[in-house]
């Protein structure tokens, strides 16, 4: 196995910083063993971990790149924010050095194994109170494996109010030797709390060039060069959907359907026609990427219930089953909603990447095109529109991400996008 952070595409600085914290980390650690004494935020914040000699990590002694114990890594989608928090838990219980990506605790926790690693996944569309402090008085616990008590939260955006003060409270009173990274698109106040924020040590990641994302590509899944280069620039830095589109041919397949779009809008009819489309294959993804794991929980549920049993007991323990099945349900209600809305997101991204192309080749700006395979028709809209046109089109496409996003119904506000692109 590579280094840990062999994956985290085209973030040089952030790796550069999160090593010298690993490094920092391991300081401390091997202060505690020495005298049982240091705290990590005393050491963290003063600087004052003191590396054994021979120590090789760069940095260590640097008070300003200490370790801390919150983080919160920002970035675009697909930028790699939980591939970021998990690479640096893995460097945080690396026992030959920052990652080496060979020793047990670099294993484990790239695996999702490790017993002092928690990566809290959310399914539905928000973060209750209860999981928080579950996880909360878990995270209280002493690390079994001797090193820290890592929790990661991806999607920490969707925290609800309650579970963002529950977290914070953890946050303000942190155990030792427990961290916690949290992964949002941004440390806008509509993502992170201000108060989480301002206890947090912030590591923006950035949009990875397309260059370094098809490098990946071929590098870690074998793909052929060319094809890493084009679904590189077609996915936008976006690394999991790069690699989705270089091997599911079903993948390609919904995206050029929705970069056939704008030769459909021939009329107000076709504009109608074209929105349900959208709507429709967003559905079907969204059945597809979940209904496989919503029948094994059913099952497993069911199993765990012993549904079918008989005798005495038996009356009363389905009574209590059928709340349990109505629970799993609600969630994966929930989870399938949020898988709705993600799969018409990407539509949109696709969608807006044809617009962009139409503008830049409109105002003769000296840039690759996002879809290659359809710049000859995005030219030929830029002909047609002009400049002005083109801007008009790609704003229609953005405020339709923006309405769903502020709860609009999908249908509606694509329905509003696609006669606003028909009519220009
Ligand atoms: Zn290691």
């Amino acid at each position: 196995m590579p280094d840990v952070f062999a994956d985290l595409v085209g973030q040089d600085e952030a790796v550069a910083e999160l090593r010298r914290a690993a490094g920092a980390a391991a300081a401390v650690l091997r202060a505690g063993a020495a005298d049982r004494a240091p705290a990590l935020i005393a050491a963290g914040a003063a600087g004052e971990a003191a590396p054994e000699p021979g120590d090789t990590e760069p940095g260590a002694l640097d008070p300003s790149t200490g370790m801390t114990h919150a983080w919160i890594f920002t970035g675009p989608p697909g930028s790699g924010r939980s591939v970021a928090a998990r690479a640096f838990a893995a460097a945080l219980q690396c026992t030959y050095g920052t990652g080496c990506g060979e020793c047990p605790g670099c294993h484990t926790t790239m695996g999702g194994t490790n017993a002092d690693v928690r990566m809290v996944v959310p399914e539905g569309l928000s973060i209750g109170v209860g999981e928080m402090r579950a996880l909360v008085l878990r995270a209280a616990s002493t690390p079994s494996g001797g090193r820290w008590q890592v929790v990661v939260i991806e999607d920490a955006d969707r925290l609800t109010e309650a579970a963002g003060n529950a977290l914070l409270k953890a946050i303000e009173e942190p155990p030792p030797r427990t961290v916690f990274m949290l992964c949002a698109p941004s440390t806008h106040p509509d993502d992170i709390s201000v108060t989480i924020r301002s206890r947090c040590r912030l590591v923006p990641l950035r949009q990875p060039p397309a260059a370094a994302v098809a490098e990946v590509l071929v590098r870690r899944d074998g793909i052929a060069p060319d094809v890493a280069q084009w679904a590189a620039a077609a996915a936008q830095g976006h690394v999991g959907r790069a690699r989705r589109l270089a091997r599911d041919p079903e993948a390609r397949k919904r995206r050029e359907a929705v970069l056939a779009v704008p030769r459909r809008l021939t009329g107000v009819g076709a504009a109608f026609d074209a929105a349900s489309a959208l709507i429709e294959a967003a559905e079907a993804e969204a059945e597809a990427s979940v209904s496989e794991s919503d029948a094994t929980e059913r099952a497993a549920l069911e199993t765990a219930l012993g549904a079918g049993g008989t005798g005495r007991g038996a009356a009363g323990a389905m009574r209590g089953a059928a709340g349990q099945l109505k629970e799993l349900e609600k969630r994966q209600k929930s989870r399938a909603t949020r898988a709705q809305r993600d799969a018409l997101d990407r539509a949109l991204v696709d969608l807006a990447g044809f617009y962009r192309d139409a503008l830049t080749m409109a105002l003769r700006a000296p840039v690759d095109p996002v879809h290659t395979d359809t710049a000859a028709l995005a030219g030929a809209g830029a002909q047609k529109w002009d400049a002005e046109g083109s801007l008009r089109r790609l704003e229609a496409v953005l405020a339709c991400r923006a309405a769903i996003e502020a709860n609009v119904k999908p249908r509606i506000a694509v329905e509003a996008m696609m006669l606003a692109l028909w009519k220009g």
